[in-house]
């Protein structure tokens, strides 16, 4: 059996800031939005390294400091069980950079299902209780979130991950009785979220909530305030989910890519249709393509960044919440970009659970709020209107519009 995990990493440059956030918390409580950090991602470097402050001075002892006076800082942190980059740009830089850093690791002990000394933990092995303010955000945003996608987001899909072997790498594949069993604990209305007292009961003995397809976009909108805090512009890449504030010192966006689905260690494309995994154009793309921006969240997710593979089937650990199985829909890769890190986050599990045309349909209703870059299992490329100046690719793009 060949397990995988794979860490996105995202060639980074540097960062600046003069953008408001929209609809930001205050760093002290749960982000409500979030913002505007920045990163840039170099398309045509195949380097899988971070690579800081480039183009920065170290001129930070001018009275007139002007963006490109500061050198950009940049912060290595191995949490939420990916590896991480913080950059940050601007006077207080250090102390930004400080206070992300104790921020991260402090939300991954709270909000990690598998830490065992996590609230989210506790909840689990008690069947609700009382919550911290960002456990209760976060609880609210997922149930909002699983009704907007139809229960596709749906935290309480916990127990199925436990039995695929997804929280402890003891991988295997359970039987459909056991499947059909534990699917009756699967659903986000038999979670009781009192949400002025702060409390949660879960309404049926051994439901078990999770969640890690939210915690990297809350984390990174997070983050972001505290760069607003502290008045430092800079680009936070939480394992390749990447979230700006603001545009590069020079003034222009930042340039994000976006990893192409990966290959296995036999260099195949098993997420792929044949015709496509095989195809000339997919090759040796590394990109899916570059979107420009200077204040939102770009946030991928697909069933290669985390699966094992037996007797020639590959199993990924986005779970269909109706079925218990890994998602089967026809996309391969989702990209949420918005200025909520929150909701960016939980719509990119969802998206790749219901598939292009469910998730085109959402985003008709509520293309104010995000867009959306989709590759199928075909390798057709589709993005949506929304971002038409800010996304490009080598490959050709469906525009959803
Ligand atoms: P992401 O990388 O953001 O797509 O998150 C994937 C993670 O979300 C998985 O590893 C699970 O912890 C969790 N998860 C899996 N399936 C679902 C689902 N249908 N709804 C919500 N969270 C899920
Ligand atoms: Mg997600």
């Amino acid at each position: 059996m060949k397990v995988q995990v794979v860490k996105k990493i995202i060639v980074i440059n540097m960062v600046v800031v003069t953008l408001a956030l929209t609809g930001c918390g205050n760093a002290a409580g749960p982000a409500a939005g979030s913002s505007a950090a920045e990163a840039n991602a170099d398309s045509n470097n195949e380097s899988a390294n971070t690579d800081s402050a480039d183009d920065s001075t170290d001129d930070t002892e001018n009275t007139n400091t002007t963006s490109e006076d500061y050198e950009l800082l940049t912060r290595e942190v191995f949490a939420m069980d990916t590896y991480m980059t913080f950059s940050a740009y601007g006077e207080d830089a250090e102390a930004a950079l400080d206070e992300a850093e104790e921020e991260i690791l402090w939300l991954d002990q709270l909000l990690a299902a598998e830490s065992e000394n996590s609230e989210v933990a506790q909840l689990n092995k008690n069947g609700g209780g009382q919550l911290s303010e960002e456990t209760a955000y976060l609880i609210e945003r997922s149930l909002a979130i699983n009704e907007e996608t139809e229960g596709a987001f749906e935290i309480t899909v916990y127990p199925v991950k436990q039995a695929w072997g997804f929280t402890d790498e003891n991988y295997r594949i359970p039987s459909d009785a056991e499947l059909a069993e534990l699917l009756q604990l699967v659903g986000s209305d038999q979670l009781e979220l009192d949400a002025e007292n702060k409390t949660v009961t879960y309404k049926k003995e051994g439901m078990k909530i999770d969640l890690g397809g939210i915690t990297k976009g809350y984390a990174s909108s997070r983050l972001a305030d505290i760069f607003m805090k502290h008045d430092v512009q800079g680009m936070i890449n939480l394992g390749g989910n990447v979230q700006v504030y603001g545009p590069k010192p020079d003034g222009s966006d930042w340039r994000v890519a976006i990893q192409a689905p990966e290959r296995t260690e036999e260099n195949t494309l098993p997420w792929l249709s044949k015709a496509a995994s095989g195809s000339a154009a997919l090759a040796g793309l590394d990109y899916i393509g570059v979107l420009e921006t200077n204040n939102q969240a770009v946030i991928t997710s697909g069933g290669y960044e985390r699966y094992f593979e037996k007797d020639g089937v590959y199993y990924h650990h986005i779970i269909d919440p109706k079925t218990g199985y890994p998602s089967d829909a026809d996309l391969v890769s989702v990209t949420i970009v918005s200025e909520d890190g929150t909701l960016a986050d939980g719509l990119s599990t969802s998206m790749f659970v219901l598939g292009l045309d469910k998730a085109s349909e959402i985003w008709s209703a509520h293309r104010d709020e995000f867009d959306m870059i989709l590759m199928d299992k075909d390798g057709a490329l589709y993005a949506t209107g929304g971002i038409k100046e800010q996304f490009t690719s080598d490959l050709e793009i469906n525009w959803i519009e």
